[in-house]
Order: C-alpha cells, then sequence, then structure tokens
C-alpha cells in the first residue's frame, strides 16, 4: 500500500499530553508475591492475576488524574468542552462514585456502563477515553508488580494475563522470532504464535498475510481473512528503543485507516473508542 495519509500533528500532541499525565501517576508499588496456588488458578480459570491482589484505587488520586485528562481533553479538542463539564459534573461530584466507576471500567463490566451512560445520558465515547486514561496508570502501576509472574509459557490467550484487556498491538521482539501482544491498558506483554489471529485464534497461514506501506520495516498490519481483523505489529529488530505503545498507536493511525479501508476491522475493545477528529 502507498502511504498516503499523514497524522495531524494535532492529534499525536493530544496522545503525548495524555501520556504525560500517565507518567505523573507512576508509582513503585510494594511488592506482590503470588502464590503457586493463585498462578496456577489464574491459569486454569484464565483469569488475569490482578484477580490474586487487592488491586485497590486511591480516590484521592483517582479525583486528580481525572481532572487532569479532563482538562487536556478540553486544551486539545475545545469543541468537547461542554460534553465534558457534563461529564465532570455527573461523575467527579462523588469521589466515591468515580472510583467505583474507574473500577467497573477496570474489569470490563460493560452492563453496568452502558447502563450508566443510558442513564445519566453521558457521552460514551468520552467516558471511555477519559476513564481509560485515568484507570491506566494505576493499572500500570499493579502490572509492573506482578511482571513475571503469570506462566508466559503456558498463558496463550488473546487478552492480557495480568489484567484482561486486550492488546492494542503487537511485537516481533528479535528475540528467536518471539512475537509478544501488548497490553493496551497496563503494558504487559506476553508471547503469542507467530501465526495466529489474536481475535479468532485462527491459525491457518493461508489466511494470515499482512499489509504494509512502502519504505516501512518497522510498521505493518497483520491480517485474518477468516474473521477480517487485524493487528497493527512493530518489528523491534528495526527500532532502538522501546516504544511507549501508547503513542505508537497513535503515530500508526494511518496503518489504520489503511486496513480499514481494505475491509479490516480493529475491534480492540467495546469500550476504548479513540477520538480521531
Ligand atoms: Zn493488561
Ligand atoms: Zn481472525
Amino acid at each position: 500500500l502507498a502511504k498516503s495519509i499523514e497524522i495531524p500533528a494535532g492529534v499525536i500532541g493530544l496522545y503525548e499530553a495524555l501520556a504525560e499525565v500517565h507518567g505523573k501517576y507512576r508509582e513503585e508499588l510494594r511488592p506482590v508475591k503470588l502464590t503457586r496456588r493463585d498462578k496456577d488458578t489464574s491459569l486454569a480459570q484464565k483469569a488475569p492475576l490482578l484477580n490474586f491482589v487487592a488491586f485497590q484505587l486511591e480516590v484521592e488520586k483517582v479525583r486528580q488524574a481525572f481532572g487532569e485528562v479532563c482538562e487536556v481533553l478540553a486544551q486539545h479538542r475545545p469543541k468537547l468542552k461542554r460534553a465534558l463539564i457534563k461529564l465532570q459534573k455527573t461523575v467527579a461530584g462523588d469521589e466515591r462514585l468515580l472510583k467505583s466507576l474507574v473500577e467497573k471500567f477496570v474489569w470490563q463490566d460493560n452492563n453496568y456502563m452502558a447502563g450508566f451512560v443510558a442513564k445519566n445520558k453521558v457521552n460514551g465515547e468520552l467516558l471511555a477515553l477519559t476513564l481509560f486514561n485515568t484507570s491506566k496508570p494505576f493499572v500500570a502501576n499493579y502490572a509492573r508488580v506482578l511482571e513475571g509472574q503469570f506462566r508466559d509459557d503456558l498463558w496463550r490467550e488473546n487478552f492480557c494475563p495480568v489484567c484482561g484487556w486486550k492488546p492494542v498491538m503487537a511485537a516481533n521482539t528479535g528475540e528467536s522470532r518471539r512475537r509478544v501482544l501488548h497490553c493496551a491498558l497496563c503494558d504487559t506483554e506476553w508471547s503469542f504464535k507467530n501465526l495466529e489471529c489474536p481475535h479468532c485464534l485462527n491459525e491457518d497461514h493461508e489466511t494470515l498475510g499482512y499489509l504494509t506501506v512502502e519504505d516501512d520495516e518497522v510498521y505493518r498490519v497483520n491480517i485474518c481473512e477468516k474473521c477480517k481483523g487485524y493487528i497493527k505489529s512493530v518489528n523491534e529488530e528495526n527500532l532502538f528503543t522501546r516504544e511507549n505503545f501508547f503513542l505508537t498507536d497513535i503515530k500508526t493511525l494511518h496503518l489504520d485507516l489503511l486496513a480499514q479501508r481494505e475491509g479490516y476491522c480493529r475491534e480492540v475493545s467495546n469500550w476504548i473508542t479513540k477520538d480521531k477528529n
């Protein structure tokens, strides 16, 4: 495919500002050691590790992070100001409500979220965007503590072994052709087969392929003809530094547009709906 789409600088600016907010809430938590039994249960029940630690959010920090995320959005997207004010009035007035909303969001309680949106008549996409960016750093703090505690040799799911979210992108790490999926929410990486579709688990290489754009040896799109799903992929062999996938996802938005133009779907989660305007 020819690279014919440029991502507007304003879009990247917004995500860089959001990444800065994430960075502010990065924190080293006290180490948590899971028991062998927890790890076995996690594997047997396909239950993400976050289920086995006392995942707790601090009300005050959540309130603060939510406020900063809203502020960044209002600055970069003046058109959203009214919807943001309505949202803040609805959720930020009650700190306990905000905390529990963030937790329900992290656990992907989509029924609750849909009910909340309908009941309070707030903008659902905006709510998802703000909750995603509010919760991301806190869940990532837990994920770093839990790093290496899941059985990477045995976990073969298409969702994150730590938090249960879907991958944002795949990466080829360069070490013995190891392919990993990178969690959209907590940044955990787990091994995944080189030739397997992370949407429908199709392993038939005849129906798996990829799209690339001219002169790009780092980023490509893995596609599946069976489910018409796609995932963007980074070839880390050709990179000097580790990526911040939250930003890489946005910097490679042209690949989403191209893949979608070719008839493939991203389908990351019902709840991350990124603002692409
Ligand atoms: Zn995760
Ligand atoms: Zn598929």
